[in-house]
């Protein structure tokens, strides 16, 4: 149902957007032409000593960028090495080379040079045109200022507490954890009148209308009271709901029923994890189906898809409605997913900086090669310009090779008493070969399996389980949020929409970098979407959706985005044609680590031996880190995998 053109949507104004692919079909499964791939590859390769080249700043389609996949979907595909021509030997040797520049990559090269001690050689290859992974830095910059955005990890945060190895390396990059809310201006919104909000579309609902969010804290939006009390009687009166779902939704909020009597807490908790919340609120609780509609899609940030395929107990855990007169006991309960076990003291160790864990990254760099990120501190970080022509030196003894895909991690010789091991990666079109002591694959574990043949057929099937959730983080500059202001909405969870979470930046002003402070002022707006198929089991939904990241164009993307703000704040005077000046869709088709579901993992309700712990185990000089490795979806958890990983090949090299 589309009520606006494009030109009043303003698809066509001279936004700065880069969509250099968007011709090209790059759906899963179509196998991409080796003329396309290299033409790809060649976009960005051999460009990063130019003093231009600073992707942070591009806009249009980044995050898995046209051109960094597609050397690794043609190794799966079984059609990379038909076209790969001979291999150049750079006679390059190292005693590290990590497969993966994300946080666990840069954390492992960090790792092993403490170990290894400062003169160690260390290559990290990565496939993205930046370093950090899903830690990636969007910039928009104007006349006026510079604002930025994350593009993918968010924050320093997580559902358990950081290890004294996740900590230590925090502390050790400068960032004071505790002193968050000196930077935070946490009653921004709310000093201009401004709260969470819920969006029903006129598709799903009815009508297009936006009503006070009494569900903020469940939704991750905010701590902040909704509008205060009587927010209730107010979405109540607004919704756009049928008189039965009014009163089922008051009653699921307000009631103290225990829906299971005669269990006790462990077997309603076992109950509980068999069953999806969806199946819950209409077959237990008895809900219509509005009224689940309403709270599909609140479970999405934190899993990657809906209440269809999260489970009661999770659902419980995360403080969905339901659950007040169960008499649980506020232990976890057997096969609950580590996000949905609240724990204050992890709560509390939370760090935003305005371009999510990013600053993690680039301090990690700076840490490896100091000229690469000017300044001294966790703070100066912030408005530091990287210089990408000094990350591949030759006599640097760290060295981060972007644009470039491992293709083959091969022993030479036999695993069990090879001198070492050789890397082929792809980059610009040819495939060259590196030595190395060891490696350590801080990449995705369902590319490994395709780049490391020699591994056992049960650590390959492990690894390829890994599978990942995706993902949409999207960011829009617009001119100010005076729209904002007037419709009282600080942001908005729009459950049946594109996006279905769209947020004013956090206010966090740190280090010379000022965040938006008042509705005239220009301000990022960040955007989810978690392409689910509701009513699959949750690999199948992933699948699917990673399809269908990979095969929307921008321009599509751009239309949904334009229209979805003409809907949701147009009524506050919201001009999308006028107001929108730049829009950076960050695309992870592989985007959390796959956390366990007991509704779809048997084993993790059951007990035994987990997949990921059998995809890393070291295989001779290599070993296996990336956040996948703990199945968790976590800064720390990468961490913490780079550092085992790292523990693995030094246990072996000290040995021999
Ligand atoms: C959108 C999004 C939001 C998130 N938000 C948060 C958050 O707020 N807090 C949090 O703690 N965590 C968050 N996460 C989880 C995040 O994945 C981890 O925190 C962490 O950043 C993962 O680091 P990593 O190094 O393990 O993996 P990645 O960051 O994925 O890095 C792995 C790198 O390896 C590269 N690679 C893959 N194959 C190859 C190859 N063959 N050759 C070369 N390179 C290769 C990949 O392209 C990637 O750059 C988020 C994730 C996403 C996707």
């Amino acid at each position: 149902m589309n009520d606006w053109n494009d030109r009043e949507l303003g698809m066509g104004r001279g936004i700065t957007r880069r969509d250099f692919l968007n011709g090209v079909a790059l759906a899963v499964g179509a196998a991409v032409l080796p003329s396309d791939f290299l033409a790809a590859a060649d976009m960005q390769a051999g460009r990063e000593q130019s003093s231009e080249y600073y992707p942070p700043a591009l806009t249009g389609l980044r995050g898995s960028h046209p051109g960094s996949f597609d050397a690794a979907h043609s190794l799966r595909d079984g059609t990379f090495w038909d076209h790969a021509g001979a291999l150049v030997d750079t006679r390059e040797s190292y005693d590290l080379v990590v497969v993966g520049g994300g946080i666990s990559g840069l954390s492992a090269a960090l790792f092993y040079r403490k170990r290894a001690g400062s003169k160690a050689r260390v290559l990290i290859l990565d496939n993205h045109d930046d370093f950090g992974g899903h830690a990636k830095r969007n910039e928009f910059s104007s006349a006026h200022r510079t604002m930025l955005g994350f593009g993918g990890t968010f924050s320093i945060e997580s559902p358990a507490p950081y290890s004294v190895i996740a900590r230590s390396l925090i502390h050790e990059l400068g960032i004071d954890v505790a002193s968050y809310p000196r930077y935070v201006n946490e009653h921004l919104y709310r000093s201009f009148g401004l709260y969470p909000k819920i969006f029903f579309d006129k598709e799903t609902f009815g009508a297009d209308r936006l009503v006070v969010n009494p569900m903020a804290v469940v939704s991750g939006e905010s701590q902040d009271s909704p509008a205060g009390a009587g927010a209730l009687e107010r979405f109540l009166k607004e919704a756009p709901l049928s008189q039965q779902a009014v009163a089922d939704y008051e009653r699921l909020l307000t009631g103290k029923k225990d829906y299971l009597p005669g269990l006790s807490s462990d077997e309603k908790k076992a109950r509980l994890a068999r069953v999806s919340y969806n199946a819950f609120l209409s077959d237990t609780v008895g809900v219509s189906p509005e009224v689940v509609k309403v709270f599909q899609a609140l479970s999405q940030p934190s899993f990657g898809i809906g209440f269809d395929a999260v489970s009661a107990q999770d659902a419980w855990g995360l403080g969905a409605p339901g659950f007040a007169g169960m008499n649980l006991d506020p232990v976890p309960g057997k096969g609950m997913n580590r996000d949905a076990i609240p724990n204050e003291e992890a709560e509390n160790y939370f760090f935003h900086f305005p371009d999510g864990n990013a600053s993690i990254a680039r301090l990690l760099v700076r840490t490896l090669i100091p000229q690469a990120v000017p300044g001294h501190s966790a703070k100066d970080v912030i408005m530091a310009r990287a210089n990408y022509a000094v990350l591949d030196q030759e006599n640097s003894p760290i060295r981060i090779r972007l644009n470039s895909t491992a293709v083959r991690v091969k022993h030479q010789g036999d695993p069990a008493s090879a001198q070492g091991v050789e890397i082929a990666y792809a980059r610009g079109g040819k495939v060259y070969t590196v030595q190395a002591a060891h490696c350590i694959l801080a990449c995705w574990h369902v590319v490994i399996p395709h780049i490391c043949e020699q591994l056992p057929d049960k650590q390959k099937e492990a690894l390829s389980s890994a599978a990942k959730v995706p993902l949409l983080y999207t960011n829009v500059a617009i001119r100010n949020w005076k729209a904002f202001q007037k419709l009282g909405a600080s942001s908005v969870y729009a459950p049946s929409s594109y996006h279905s979470h769209m947020n004013l930046d956090v206010p966090v002003s740190i280090g010379g970098y000022e965040c938006s402070q008042k509705p005239e002022e220009p301000i990022v707006v960040h955007m989810m979407k978690t392409p689910c198929k509701p009513g699959r089991p949750a690999r199948e939904q992933h699948l699917l959706g990673r399809v269908e990241l990979f095969s929307t164009t921008f321009e599509t993307m751009e239309r949904n985005i334009r229209e979805q703000f003409a809907r949701v704040v147009g009524p506050g005077g919201f001009d999308p044609a006028n107001d929108i000046t730049a829009i950076t869709v960050n695309r992870w088709p592989h985007g959390y680590a796959y956390e366990y579901n007991s509704l779809w993992d048997k084993f993790w309700l059951e007990g035994g031996e987990t997949p990921c712990e059998v995809a890393r185990k070291p295989f001779g000089r290599i070993a296996i880190a990336n956040a996948d490795a703990g199945a968790y979806a976590y800064t720390d958890c990468a961490i913490d995998q780079a550092y085992r990983a790292v523990g693995e090949i030094t246990k072996r090299r000290d040995r021999n």
